[in-house]
């Protein structure tokens, strides 16, 4: 099981997986296996294709440090474009070759004694790792609401997350459930399709200026010729989130009023009527929910042909929307760009550490991780996205780069020293957590509901502080925060069964 034997599996085929693939190659280290339950690589840019569906950081910082794109077509690039990249690094860096589509992990268990992770797919194979990286990203199953009637509704539904393209929405009477970042991207782009739009807020958004523009095809060809410009670009953009990233997450009412500040402009650029501005306009601080960027979605509501509803909603009954005043808006579709189940907080499919102690049990009073990647008791798995390591100001692969870089140097030692596994030790382990948890006292998202928090109100998705902090805190992996886990003298203890086994 040692020497080039070491198997690794890397769970989910989105930027993380992907990402991660292509670091291992780079390091030379080959025997990876990448499991994806879907048909297809992309993660989110695969699922979200609703129109308008784009990312809200500017491409040229969303996008792999080590695989720029000069191409964007624009700032802040379509999904489809996103998407269309992720297939391009993949086909140039021939990962298909090590890939299992339509291959589902379903369960894990360390087997201490060997040094090993069990993993079993969907289809009932065995698949023996040494490591396993896991990025099966945090949004990705959408949340249905909990509103009676759903189900009777006799129009189309759907999430904005499983976006049903065979739904022509042109012509018909579109109902838009939620507010959040998803909703401000769909609701103008159907908007002009529709012939009566009808959003339902529940709690309005702050909505900063996107300054959104194409690039010209002189530019594409300049970064294209001269990637040092492509970096600068990268470097201006990021330092840019960066120094905004404390107006945005401080609870500082002084910053806050920066904020507050710049998100009214847009308001006022967008919306005349001062009751719709009213209506639009949030009571919660500045930042505390995701702050969202647009420079049409506020625009919308001016149209004849869009109402803006802010009356509860009751409950959905077969024609449309009956709200809390009695009044039913009929519908011919309802799109519900209601969010996701957060699945930071919970194991994504039974794992079972050392001493038989599943991550569900580790995780029962909150998701914690050391640096947000490894759990005590759970050798040898390195999570990317995981716990406290989300961003609400710049670029969430920022943060994803630095945790393959942690996880390709554990390997790299693992592999170098012959080292059974790295255990984060617990102490070490609860010790930044309550660091983390102490500067979560000073960020400003505890003031509203919202799903950065848990059902008890406790943060356990955000980083609290700046992306370039989190690089550097995870810069060099430090041997003496593991439990170091060595094999036996006698090889015969060594397990010697197949790796993969296909039942
Ligand atoms: P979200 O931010 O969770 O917003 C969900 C919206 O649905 C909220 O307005 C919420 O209202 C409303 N809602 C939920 N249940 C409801 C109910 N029963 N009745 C009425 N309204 C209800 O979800 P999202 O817009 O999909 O965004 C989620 C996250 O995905 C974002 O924060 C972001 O991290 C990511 N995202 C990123 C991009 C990107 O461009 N990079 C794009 C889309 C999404 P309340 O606010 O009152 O709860």
């Amino acid at each position: 099981m040692q020497g080039t034997d070491f198997p690794i599996a890397i769970i989910g085929a989105g930027f993380a997986g992907i990402g991660a693939a292509i670091q291992l190659e780079k390091a030379g280290i080959e025997s990876f296996t990448i499991f994806e339950r879907a048909d297809e690589v992309g993660g989110t840019w695969r699922d979200n294709t609703y129109p308008g569906a784009a990312c809200d950081v500017p491409s040229h910082v969303y996008s792999l440090s080590f695989e720029q794109n000069p191409d964007w077509s624009q700032r802040y690039a379509p999904s489809w474009e996103i998407q269309d990249y992720l297939l391009r690094v993949v086909d140039k860096w021939k990962l298909r070759e090590r890939m299992r589509l339509n291959t589902e992990i379903v369960a894990a268990r360390f087997d201490e004694g060997a040094g090993v992770w069990n993993l079993t797919t969907n289809q009932g194979d065995e698949f023996r790792a040494r490591v396993v990286l896991a990025g099966v990203g945090g949004l990705v199953d959408p949340a249905y609401p909990d509103i009676p009637g759903l189900e009777d509704f006799q129009g189309d539904t759907m999430h904005t997350a499983r976006w049903n393209h065979d739904v022509d929405l042109g012509g018909k009477r579109v109902s838009v459930i939620g507010t959040g970042a998803s909703a401000v991207q769909v609701v103008p782009s159907i908007a002009p399709i529709a012939t009566l739009l009808t959003v339902f807020q529940r709690t309005p958004a702050w909505v900063v200026a996107k300054f959104d523009a194409f690039y010209p095809k002189w530019i594409k060809r300049l970064l294209r010729r001269f990637p040092f410009f492509l970096r600068a670009s990268r470097f201006v953009k990021y330092w840019i989130s960066e120094l905004r990233g404390p107006i945005v997450f401080y609870n500082s009412r002084l910053l806050s009023l920066i904020g507050v500040a710049l998100s009214k402009w847009n308001l006022r650029r967008q919306v005349e009527d001062p009751a719709l501005r009213k209506k639009l306009t949030p009571s919660f601080q500045f930042g505390c929910k995701r702050v969202l960027v647009s420079d049409d979605y506020w625009a919308t509501f001016e149209r004849d042909d869009v109402e803006l509803v802010t009356e509860a909603i009751e409950r959905i009954e077969t024609k449309g929307i009956r709200t809390k005043d009695g009044s039913l808006h009929e519908a011919d579709a309802i799109v519900l760009a209601t969010g996701f189940k957060v699945g930071l907080a919970t194991a994504p499919f039974p794992i079972v550490g050392r001493n038989g102690r599943t991550l569900d049990d580790a995780w029962a009073g909150g998701a914690v991780a050391y640096k947000g990647m490894t759990v005590s008791g759970f050798p040898n798995w390195f999570i990317m996205m995981g716990p406290n390591t989300g961003p609400g100001h710049t670029s969430v692969l920022v943060y994803t780069e630095a945790q393959i870089a942690h996880a390709v140097q554990a390997i790299r030692k693992l592999q170098r020293e012959g080292l059974k596994y790295l255990d984060i030790r617990q102490d070490v382990q609860d010790r930044y957590n309550e660091s983390i948890q102490r500067r979560m006292k000073h960020m400003v998202w505890s003031g509203c509901k919202s799903w950065y928090l848990d059902a008890d109100g406790s943060n356990h998705s955000l980083y609290p502080g700046f992306a370039a902090e989190y690089v550097l805190r995870t810069r060099r992996l430090d041997p003496r925060d593991y439990e170091i886990g060595r094999f036996a003298e006698d090889p015969a203890e060594h397990d010697s069964r197949p790796l993969l086994t296909t039942q």
